[in-house]
């Protein structure tokens, strides 16, 4: 104990630990602050069904609008939230808000399923569904079917027994799930059996190397065959050219998301970009390639 006592006092009054520790908390204040201030906006980036050009739905992903730095990317200050309260907040704002705009898109005539991301330490909050069951409920536009929430691969295999009970607390609501980032994580068989997940999301790290990378290729083809044998949806991120998308249809994977179908956008660009891709139809280019 005495040992023990001794080492943490040389924790404590490391200043180099010390002065990462208050960053942290500072930083954690300002992400505070920017919340209230409503400094935090969504982008939404279609998926689409690559055969008739369909949009089958639009994700939610979060940026920081900050006065003096200018949009900042999650990956700029979403790990810094981990195991903090504010992991929670954001994330039950994130919901709203997404539930919100789906709403408003609803009203102009484009009625998007949406989808959204969810931390790990957000999904295993007790109350999850409580809270997801209220959002809902405030927003009887949006049919739950048509909500879906986006869980890491590797978020749901923590502790998969509490997993697949939060995520059949929710499935009763009527939402759907895909695992995120598909391929990257360690998930078993096994898991994926049990993991109530409608959709497999094929990590976009896989698809981009997929046309010169036999590998990724087959990694990708292997989740493909992995979601026909589950009987499971597959949708491919990273989709960044017409080729991807070509060899992906050739492939039995229809929904694609990426930068070669559009980039995530503001809310208020979404109905002028649908519009342009309808006419654009640039996807039936894509056909020809299946004969291939
Ligand atoms: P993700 O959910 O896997 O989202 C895909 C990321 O890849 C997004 O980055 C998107 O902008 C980017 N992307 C989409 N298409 C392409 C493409 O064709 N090429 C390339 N190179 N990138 C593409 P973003 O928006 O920076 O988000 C990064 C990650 O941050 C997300 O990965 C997600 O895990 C997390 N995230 C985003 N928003 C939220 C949120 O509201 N809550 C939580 N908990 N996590 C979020
Ligand atoms: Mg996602
Ligand atoms: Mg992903
Ligand atoms: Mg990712």
């Amino acid at each position: 104990v005495a040992k023990n006592a001794g080492k943490n006092r040389y924790h404590l009054f490391d200043p180099e630990s010390d002065r990462k520790a208050q960053l942290h908390r500072s930083f954690l204040e300002l992400l505070n602050i920017a919340l209230i201030n409503r400094e935090f906006v969504l982008y939404y980036q279609p998926k689409v069904d690559l055969r008739d050009g369909r949009i089958v739905g639009a994700e939610a992903l979060i940026r920081w609008k900050h006065p003096e730095r200018g949009l900042l990317s999650p990956a700029e200050f979403l790990s810094y939230i981990h195991g903090s309260p504010l992991d929670q907040k954001l994330g039950e704002w994130v919901i709203q808000e997404a539930l919100a705009q789906g709403e408003i898109w609803h009203q102009q005539g484009l009625p998007l399923c949406i989808s959204v991301n969810i931390s790990a330490d957000h999904l295993i909050q007790k109350d999850f569904s409580a809270h997801l069951a209220f959002a809902l409920s405030q927003h009887p536009d949006i049919a739950p079917d048509c909500f879906e929430l986006e869980v890491l691969e590797t978020a749901a295999i923590v502790d998969i027994e509490q997993a697949v009970e939060i995520l059949e607390s929710c499935r009763r609501l009527g939402v759907h799930f895909s695992l995120d980032d598909f391929g990257t994580g360690y998930s078993s068989l096994t898991y994926l059996r049990k993991l109530p997940i409608d959709t497999l999301k094929i990590d976009q790290s896989f698809v981009r190397d997929m046309l010169h990378d036999a590998e990724d290729l087959g990694i990708v083809e292997g989740v493909i065959r992995l979601a026909n044998a589950f009987h499971r949806e597959v949708i491919a991120e990273g989709v960044e050219t017409l080729e991807h998308g070509a060899a992906l249809m050739a492939l039995g994977c229809h929904l694609a998301q990426g930068y070669g179908i559009a980039r995530p956008m503001p809310a208020d660009q979404f109905m002028a970009w649908a519009e342009q891709w309808q006419t654009e139809r640039a996807w039936l280019s894509l056909k020809p390639a299946l004969l291939y």
